[in-house]
């Protein structure tokens, strides 16, 4: 089923999770975190997508499992920096052939040490001439989404620049967004209240990454350029060497995100769940009623 569909009847819940790495190849750890997952029934369940290295190969098979094997709506994600249009039309008939109904069209960063990486002969260079190029070749197949960035993207020139190329993705086919991780929640309240004012009307889901422990923190703020606000940095300072109560504030902090973003309406909630089931299943103990508010809003 596609994602749209379920959108334009409720409000959803939904998981991210990323291919295993792992030096032989295995990725068998997947299945214990899909099942433990699927034990807290999301609307559907996002598959990263790692243009190289051990894991290339694996998004779609994953994608498969959790369709086939748990009975769950499956998104693959699929970058394009580093790819020519074989490479994408190949990825679609096999996405079709798994009966894959739903694509996170991305971008990609560029590869890693990549200084002379030539952008002059791309078949791509923004995650909308990806999604154009999956419309026009297989109309109708997928419901295709994409990514935004309430804190705006780094390479981006300013935040009015970026909510434009956005606008060129949802124009190009992106049928609702998944937000880049946030820690306040204003930024994204900003990125839907500009975005709906420049005519995107599309549902935007808010991206919640659960912090766990302050090294990781910090890899991913630098990685994603999100602000930490001041009350987290304290809790954060204060604790950082004890992983328990480390534990305790992401779990918290995202409890709290999440009873504020249900309060403001938001379209869906996406939780990076960094293959950690046991982290999202504590959060939703946490606020069992307002989720359970928040899904039967159909
Ligand atoms: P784009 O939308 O193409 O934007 C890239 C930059 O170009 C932005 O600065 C934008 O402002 C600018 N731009 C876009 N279009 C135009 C235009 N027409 N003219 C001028 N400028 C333009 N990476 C992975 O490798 N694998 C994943 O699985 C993955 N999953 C992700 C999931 C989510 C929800 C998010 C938020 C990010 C994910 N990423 C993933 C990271 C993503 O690939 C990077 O953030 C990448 O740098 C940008 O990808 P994009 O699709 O947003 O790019």
């Amino acid at each position: 089923m596609k994602i749209s569909e379920i959108l334009k009847k409720k409000s959803t819940i939904s998981f991210e999770v990323f291919p295993p790495k792992n030096k032989n190849g295995d990725i068998s750890s997947i299945y214990r975190t899909i099942e433990k997952l699927s034990a807290l029934s999301p609307d559907f369940i996002s598959v990263t997508y790692g243009a190289g290295g051990s894991t290339k190969g694996r998004t779609i098979e994953i994608a498969s499992m959790i369709k086939h094997q748990y009975d769950m709506e499956a998104v693959a994600h699929l970058s394009c920096i580093s790819s020519k249009k074989e490479d994408i039309l190949w990825e679609c008939e096999k996405l079709k052939e798994e009966s894959i109904d739903n694509i996170l069209a991305l971008r990609g960063d560029y590869p890693e040490g990549s200084d002379g990486f030539d952008t002059k002969d791309l078949d791509f260079r923004y995650a909308s001439e990806l999604n154009e190029f999956i419309g026009e070749n297989f109309p109708g197949q997928f419901c295709l989404s994409g990514a935004c960035y309430p804190e705006t993207h780094q390479e981006a020139d300013g935040f009015q620049n970026d909510l434009l190329a956005l606008k060129k993705k949802v124009d190009a086919g992106a049928e609702y967004l998944v937000s880049q991780i946030f820690f306040d929640n204003d930024y994204f309240y900003r990125l839907v209240r500009e975005a709906r004012k420049i005519g995107i009307q599309v549902p935007i889901l808010a991206g919640i990454m659960p912090i766990t422990n302050a090294k990781s923190l910090i890899r991913m703020t630098r990685m994603c350029g999100c602000s930490i606000p001041y009350q987290l940095s304290t809790m954060i300072e204060a604790h950082y060497d004890n992983p328990a109560v480390m534990q305790e504030i992401g779990i918290n902090y995202a409890a709290w995100q999440m009873i504020d973003l249900i309060t403001n309406g938001v379209d869906g909630i996406h939780i990076y769940t960094m293959n950690r089931p046991e982290i999202a299943e504590s959060i939703f103990k946490n606020i069992p009623n307002a989720l359970k508010e928040f899904r039967s809003n159909d």
